[in-house]
């Protein structure tokens, strides 16, 4: 196996770049997205993270490293994965080399988007989720075709709970504790990259495409 991570504060456009390198074969792996998978489905696990998700605060580090590991156990040798949202703290990235070590994987590169705290607020309050397949909108800088419907789908939008001012304040002193040390932690082994998320959609999923050596 093989493994990319995307790093960013939230609400840097992680989800957004992930929908156009899915197309090239990888496999997207989300943490917010599977969490939200079990709060939906009701599980234990899920109605104890919701509490925490909706304060905007981070689920165990167990709980989370316990789905990836799950999930790569049960995965082919050959697949290609983009994690996204994950690792989140010092704990995870090294619990993730251990997991890619043992499968005799290689993680091969973690794309960095930079992105002002100003520019987070604005996106975070403005993005919509598909209720269903989690695919991301924005109500200005990227909306749906049929307003309140998603493309892929046609089933609902909604705004996430957790994407209202005060919880996007909570995510983004959490994400600075916690995440953004984590940028050294790649850096100092070479697989860091960098892109300037304050770009447009388009830009910022060519500049990531660019990174990994994906466009001819
Ligand atoms: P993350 O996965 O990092 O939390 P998302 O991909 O969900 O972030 O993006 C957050 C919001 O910002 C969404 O509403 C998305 O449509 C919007 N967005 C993402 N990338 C950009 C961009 N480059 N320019 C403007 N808005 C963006
Ligand atoms: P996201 O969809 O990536 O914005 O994640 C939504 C929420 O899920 C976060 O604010 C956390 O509460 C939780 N979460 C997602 N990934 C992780 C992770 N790797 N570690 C801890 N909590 C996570």
């Amino acid at each position: 196996m093989t493994a990319i991570i995307l790093l960013g504060p939230p609400g840097a456009g992680k989800g957004t770049v992930a929908e156009a390198l899915v197309e090239k074969g990888i496999t997207h792996v989300s943490t917010g997205n599977l969490l939200r998978d079990r709060v939906r489905l009701g599980t234990p696990l899920g109605l104890e993270a919701k509490k925490l998700m909706d304060q905007g605060r981070f689920v165990p580090d167990e709980v989370v490293v316990g789905m990836i590991r799950n999930l790569l156990q049960d995965s082919g040798k050959d697949t290609s994965f983009l994690f996204d949202g994950f690792p989140r703290t010092l704990v995870q990235a090294e619990k993730l080399d251990e997991l890619i070590l043992s499968l005799e994987g290689t993680l091969e590169a973690a794309i960095l988007l930079e992105c002002p705290d100003q520019a987070i607020i604005e996106r975070l309050s403005g993005r919509r989720t598909c209720t269903k397949c989690g695919a991301v909108y924005h109500v200005k800088n990227n909306p749906a075709l049929a307003g309140d419907l998603c493309d892929v789908d046609g089933c609902e939008l909604e705004q996430r709970p957790d994407d209202h001012a005060e919880t996007i304040k909570k995510r983004l002193q959490i994400y600075t504790e916690q995440t953004a040390p984590l940028i050294e932690y790649y850096k100092i082994r070479n697989l860091l990259h960098s892109i300037d998320a304050t770009k447009s959609i388009g830009e910022v999923r060519s500049a990531a495409l660019e990174k990994l050596g994906w466009v001819v």
